[in-house]
């Protein structure tokens, strides 16, 4: 993959249950995350069928960026890789 794909190039979509899915697994593995997300960001309107994915940038790019959330005053969807648990506005 080239190196100047970053987060915010959409890699791809997947569903709500993919995205639901990706983001409690993210949660349930990294330390501190789930209590990171709700402080920092409003529940997903469930509103869309199909959430975009972004390419992590930290971790070689292997990582994959999901929606878990509004950031707080809805500046944008806040991301969280499902390899590092990192988080990224999007
Ligand atoms: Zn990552």
């Amino acid at each position: 993959m080239s190196s100047n794909v970053g987060q915010n190039f959409p890699y791809a979509s997947e569903s709500e249950a993919q995205r639901a899915a990706a983001v409690e697994a993210a949660l349930a593995t990294f330390d501190g995350l789930r209590a990171k997300v709700e402080v920092e960001t409003t529940p997903l309107e469930p509103d869309a069928d199909r959430w975009w994915t972004y390419v992590c940038p930290k971790d070689d790019f292997t990582g994959r960026l999901h929606a878990a959330g509004y950031a707080l005053e809805r500046h944008g969807v806040y991301t969280v890789c499902d390899t590092c648990g990192s988080t990224f506005l999007r």
